[in-house]
């Protein structure tokens, strides 16, 4: 495995790069978090405020993973959104998760504010209609967040739509206020500084090779050990091994992102003239929003299988040209992959292994704000509190068909149909 950052934007704009050590010898810690990603961060820096004693074990370093390389656009909700859930769940489960819906959102600005992080946070995020069908699902969408709470949502029409986003390519679009997007390896980097602020502790290039479970259960990297009352794994799609109940559960995925050189002062005010993050609304979507130095940040697309395409400027740049032709002649200063966590039914895998080993994973392209929701609620399980964390836990969670080999294809070939679809509008 690779451990340092990929030479991407982020990892070029950080706010500082201290190295942190890697774990030598036996240590003793009330939790042990196994992942420096937001979903370990934000469970590392709950506990941390509880009074809890927390060491964190991180492959690679703080935000290697997605958390570090991902659009740093806050979206609310989950992957698949209420109706979904109380049509397979039924309506007791979609109320109590659409209570949770719009929490992730507001942990981001707490700790934000609180902390004192540095990280171009800027409101407002916008859901594209690339088609009228796609329109009415907006319309829906609507209604079904403002029935769950979230009063801060506008409508736009194709006209109203191209104040916010300079293109022609869409029918209309929905603005959330509370939405919005920032630089997202600066935000781990601030979580972990505020962690360590409150006497964490953080080891990074330190790979868990093994949980020992029990009580107290051990879990140990190549040159040490934690023995800790709680465990709670947080690797997400960068994780191998630890957790082989969920491999058939589960599947990495990668997408990609360039980024442009920075744009003039027009250019930019011509592109995205409220400085909102836009995503449109196909099975396989395009994200993209302008960096705090004013560049174009553009992702799209989905690798089954998380395999690394050997040419990201070629696949990426056609689709940012196709909503931005006015971008021809712009160059591409970076261009990086990274691995989300699909599940079968597109919704977060949160559960306990015994009675002290905790995970949270599976946000499906969806986890700048589920992973902050996720961290609250497995610290509020560890506190003797377990109420909310027991809703999310007992969403059913499905092995993928065709087991490992076979899921990769048979998935594949259900987002082709989904792609085709939204490309013919139906
Ligand atoms: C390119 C991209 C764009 C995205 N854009 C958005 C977006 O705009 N908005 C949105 O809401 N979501 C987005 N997502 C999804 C979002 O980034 C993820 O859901 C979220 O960051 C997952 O956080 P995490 O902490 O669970 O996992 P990660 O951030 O992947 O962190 C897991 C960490 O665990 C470590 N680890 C793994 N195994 C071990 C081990 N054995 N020992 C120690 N450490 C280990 C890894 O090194 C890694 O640092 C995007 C994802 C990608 C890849």
């Amino acid at each position: 495995m690779t451990t340092t950052y990929p030479d991407s934007y982020y990892a070029a704009s950080i706010n500082e790069a201290d190295q942190r050590e890697p774990l030598v010898g036996d240590t003793r810690a009330d939790v042990c978090v196994i992942g420096a990603g937001f979903t370990g961060l934000s469970t590392a820096l709950h506990l941390a405020e509880r009074g809890f004693k927390v060491v964190v074990l991180e492959a690679g370093r703080v935000g290697f993973g997605a958390s570090g390389r991902n659009g740093g656009q806050i979206v609310h909700s989950y992957s698949r959104d209420m109706d979904f859930i109380e049509r397979n769940y039924g309506k007791d489960m979609a109320v109590e998760m659409g209570k949770m819906a719009f929490e992730g959102g507001r942990i981001i600005r707490r700790f934000v504010d609180q902390y004192k992080i540095d990280c171009d946070l800027k409101d407002g995020g916008i859901f594209a209609a690339c088609n009228r069908k796609q329109m009415k699902e907006l319309e829906g969408k609507k209604a079904l967040w403002e029935k769950h709470g979230n009063t801060s949502l506008e409508l736009l029409d194709a006209k109203q739509t191209q104040n916010y986003v300079g293109t022609e390519r869409y029918e209309g679009a929905l603005l959330d206020n509370s939405g919005g997007h920032l630089h997202p390896l600066n935000l781990a980097r601030g979580e972990a500084k505020a962690f360590e602020s409150l006497g964490g502790k953080i080891y990074e290039q330190s790979s868990v090779t093994e949980i020992q479970k029990g009580e107290p259960a051990v879990v140990k990297t190549a040159s040490g050990q934690v023995t800790c009352d709680f465990v709670m794994v947080a690797g997400n799609a960068y994780l191998t091994g630890l957790l082989p109940q969920q491999e058939q559960k589960s599947m990495p995925c990668g997408t990609q992102i360039i980024t442009t050189e920075p744009l003039s002062k027009d250019l930019q005010e011509q592109l995205l003239p409220k400085d909102n993050c836009v995503e449109d609304c196909n099975y396989l979507l395009d994200y993209f929003r302008l960096s705090g130095d004013g560049r174009l940040i553009y992702g799209g697309g989905v690798t089954y299988g998380a395999r690394e395409p050997d040419k990201i400027e070629a696949l990426i740049k056609p689709k940012m040209l196709k909503t931005f032709p006015q971008l021809k002649n712009v160059k591409v200063d970076y261009a990086w992959t990274g691995n989300f966590l699909l599940t079968l039914m597109r919704l977060p895998q949160f559960g306990r292994i015994g009675s002290n080993v905790y995970y949270a994973q599976g946000y499906s392209g969806h986890g700048v704000t589920s992973t902050h929701l996720a961290g609250e609620l497995i610290a509020s399980a560890i506190q003797g509190q377990a109420q909310r964390f027991d809703i999310m836990a007992s969403l059913p969670q499905h092995p993928f068909p065709g087991g490992r080999i076979m899921r990769v294809p048979y998935t594949a070939m259900g987002a082709f149909y989904y792609d085709m679809r939204d490309k013919l509008g139906i």
